[in-house]
């Protein structure tokens, strides 16, 4: 019980720790190529964690192989937010109460820090995952996922020490400092940031929305409010103007046979996202004469 006690202090200081390792790249050079390296490491393992993680873990939106299963779990392992089983399985909780009490990490129930850095890094109650969580009982059979699941600090730890014997504190610091920091931010934005900015097609019930700034950091997963909606599909920008890295590549992993059932978007999904935008054009707003959607009926409940 001690070290129980003892561990939410040690787990928020390597937190802050990790953070402010982000500004060392005040104190090496800076080229060009840099900048590169940031957006490789960055964008890389933002695909790891939202192709495997979220939606084949915790949505099932299209199947692979074992070997390409490990491939990207490793991958988004290395972004250093922990498992991809401990991710997928709090996910899933997220879901089933999405801005209820239960949900890990609401801005609606619990507050923008708890939701965004709070429930991560230092709430022990997040620790272990119930054993029925269905990510635990579908994927825990895999050792290799549950050593990655075991030995999380490991993929991040052995990824520094790579880019360290390559370039030195320069790499380290634009290859694996800024690039973990920024992204973890990026990740945790979507509970928060798309929790409570941007635009709603869907009347879910969960205050769910659609942001294309967060889209960007997040390899595609701004559009959250159509994920919510309908969370099996391997896209979670329904259009082709909704920026989605991660679903261009599970295409290309589908037209090299590495992936298979590839969950699409049912029709009758964007037939009731043409059916609000016409509901908010004909829905007066009394202050501007503009339409709005205050008043449009119809709240949907979130489909897996
Ligand atoms: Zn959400
Ligand atoms: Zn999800």
């Amino acid at each position: 019980m001690h070290t129980r006690s003892f561990w939410p202090a040690v787990s928020v200081s390597i937190f802050w720790f990790v953070q402010a390792t982000a500004l060392t790249i005040l104190f090496v050079p800076f080229t060009w190529s840099m900048l590169l390296l940031w957006a490789v490491m960055h964008f890389a393992r933002a695909v790891g964690l939202t192709l495997a993680f979220h939606r084949y873990f915790a949505h099932r939106a299209f199947k692979m192989h074992r070997a390409t299963q490990f491939f990207w779990a490793l991958l988004g392992t290395a972004a250093m937010q922990k498992g991809p089983l401990w991710w997928a399985g709090h996910h899933i909780t997220h879901h089933k109460y999405a801005d209820r009490d239960g949900d890990p990490h609401s801005p609606h129930v619990s507050g923008f820090y708890y939701a965004h850095i709070g429930w991560f890094a230092h709430d022990v109650r997040h620790s272990k995952i119930e054993p029925t969580n269905p990510v635990i009982r579908d994927f825990s059979k895999y050792p290799e996922l549950r050593f990655l699941d075991d030995h999380y600090w490991l993929p991040p730890l052995t990824l520094a020490a790579l880019m360290y014997a390559i370039g030195g504190l320069q790499w380290l610091a634009w290859g694996f400092c800024l690039p973990t920091v920024a992204l973890a931010h990026s990740t945790f934005a979507i509970n928060t940031i798309n929790h409570l900015f941007g635009s709603r097609r869907f009347h879910t019930l969960d205050e769910s929305r659609n942001n294309w700034w967060t889209a960007v950091f997040a390899a595609g997963e701004g559009w959250h409010n159509n994920h919510h909606r309908y969370q099996r599909a391997a896209r979670n920008g329904f259009y082709w103007w909704e920026f989605d890295p991660t679903y261009y590549v599970i295409r290309v992993m589908g037209w090299l046979g590495l992936a298979w059932d590839i969950q699409a978007v049912p029709e009758r999904i964007y037939r009731e996202a043409l059916q609000h935008q016409h509901a908010i054009a004909r829905t007066p707003d009394p202050e501007s004469g503009s339409g709005t959607d205050a008043n449009v009926p119809g709240a949907s409940y979130s489909e897996t």
